[in-house]
């Protein structure tokens, strides 16, 4: 586990005004990656770092050689259009450049002055996805939506006979990842009315959003060699936010033996911003089985893992629809939920991966699995906030929503907060759903 230090210090203010006001995502404390260039600007693209409402430009920091040793290392390592190379460096260095970026970035630091010369305002910036993801797996983790998914799809077995021991997963496509901005295409797909002789092609009349958290992949593991619990942190560069467009009609019809397939390979979108475990080391709760349930097997259990496996993430899911913006209303707020609820942790999902001797690689992205809370207002998905379409959402202005229609906006948020400590956040991840072609 990384521990608290001087870097999450809630008296800590930036030479950055923008990074002091209370209700920003990117204080001192944060420093999460992107990859980015300057929008309109035949440039490059490299790592940066967030600070209030700017970006620092870790290739041009990196020129400066403001630091020394393993974190200068690091910091070359961010001249780089992914964050692949600095995943790699494993986190001896994610911790050194840590420190060196906060030392850099405090009020008071000694090179302020040249370092403010690496700075780019965020509102003139374009990001990229902020790694080369050679694979993507997306897990289950939320027992409460695996459970009123799978009444939905199965009334007589909600939950099947290995949720309680397997973190269950599927293989996903990482060619559709987009990251926050993506325009997402109504995708066509085999429909099968209820009753009909046969399935037809037609764009998706169920197309849903999944709240989920994003974990990248920092140092890999031999092929043949399973990471052990105790260790699978040490692998984990940081989270991201994460949405899993599905079209639940495709899906319904599709899904039996072997699992989704075209009714969620179309679209993926992440959020820009990586925020890493150290970032989040004040933000860390225990991780529990209730005593009625199986407790994991030795392979999927460990005291560290118990004692702060869990990750306090506050998500929520908001709409904005064609109309909402033609009126310039503000987005509605669909999905309250809180990654701390996860059934399966970070590390059972790492060691579970690898158990096989499967092999993970830097930039590799897990999905949580979307993420409902155990109340009907936290459900992470349309799916479950309409009872699987047969209870509308009613919207602000009258407007109503069982699924997404063309022209709404979905945006992702995540928020951590704790006594004693300055809040960090995640960001966005948005995406626009286009008429089908
Ligand atoms: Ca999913």
């Amino acid at each position: 586990m990384r521990a608290i230090d001087q870097t999450h210090d809630p008296a800590l203010k930036s030479w950055v005004e923008s990074a002091n006001r209370p209700a920003g995502d990117f204080p001192i404390q944060n420093l999460p990656f992107a990859v980015f260039r300057r929008a309109g600007v035949r440039e490059p693209f490299r790592c940066g770092v967030a600070i209030g409402e700017q970006v620092l430009d870790l290739a041009a920091l990196a020129a400066l050689h403001p630091l020394e040793g393993q974190a200068q290392q690091a910091l070359s390592a961010c001249a780089q259009p992914a964050l692949n190379g600095l995943m790699a460096l494993g986190r001896g260095a994610w911790g050194a450049l840590r420190q060196g970026l906060s030392q850099v970035l405090r009020a008071g630091a000694a090179h302020a002055d040249r370092a403010a010369q690496a700075l780019v305002p965020q509102s003139g910036v374009e990001l990229a996805l902020p790694a080369r993801i050679g694979d993507y797996t997306d897990f289950y983790t939320s027992i409460h939506h695996a459970t009123a998914v799978g009444r939905l799809f199965r009334p007589d077995q909600p939950l099947l006979a290995n949720y309680k021991w397997v973190p269950i997963a599927y293989h996903g496509r990482t060619s559709s990842i987009g990251v926050s901005g993506q325009p997402v295409r109504r995708p066509h797909g085999q429909l099968k009315a209820q009753g009909a002789e046969a399935p037809r092609l037609a764009p998706t009349e169920r197309l849903d959003y999944e709240l989920e958290v994003g974990v990248f992949i920092g140092t890999g593991n031999p092929a043949g060699e399973p990471i052990g619990i105790d260790q699978a942190e040490e692998h984990v560069f940081g989270l991201c936010l994460l949405n899993d467009w599905s079209a639940r009609d495709v899906q319904a019809w599709e899904y039996q033996p072997l699992g989704p397939f075209l009714a969620k390979n179309f679209a993926t979108t992440i959020s820009p911003w990586v925020v890493t475990l150290e970032a989040l080391a004040p933000f860390r709760s225990p991780w529990h089985r209730p005593d009625a349930d199986p407790q994991p097997l030795p392979y999927l259990d460990g005291a560290e893992m118990r004692s702060a496996g869990a990750v306090d993430l506050e998500l929520t899911a908001w709409l904005e629809t064609a109309r909402m913006r033609a009126r310039g209303a503000a987005p509605e707020r669909l999905s309250c939920a809180n990654f701390r609820h996860s059934y399966w942790s970070i590390a059972q999902m790492v060691a579970h991966h690898t158990a096989n001797g499967c092999n993970l690689r830097p930039g590799d992205l897990l999905g949580s699995g979307t993420q409902s809370g155990p109340l009907s207002g936290e459900a992470g998905s349309l799916l479950e906030l309409t009872a699987g379409g047969r209870q509308p959402l009613g919207l602000a202005d009258g407007e109503m929503r069982t699924f997404l229609a063309d022209g709404d906006r979905v945006i992702l948020k995540g928020r951590c907060a704790r006594p004693g400590f300055v809040h960090i956040g995640f960001g966005e991840a948005v995406g626009i759903v286009l008429p089908a072609a």
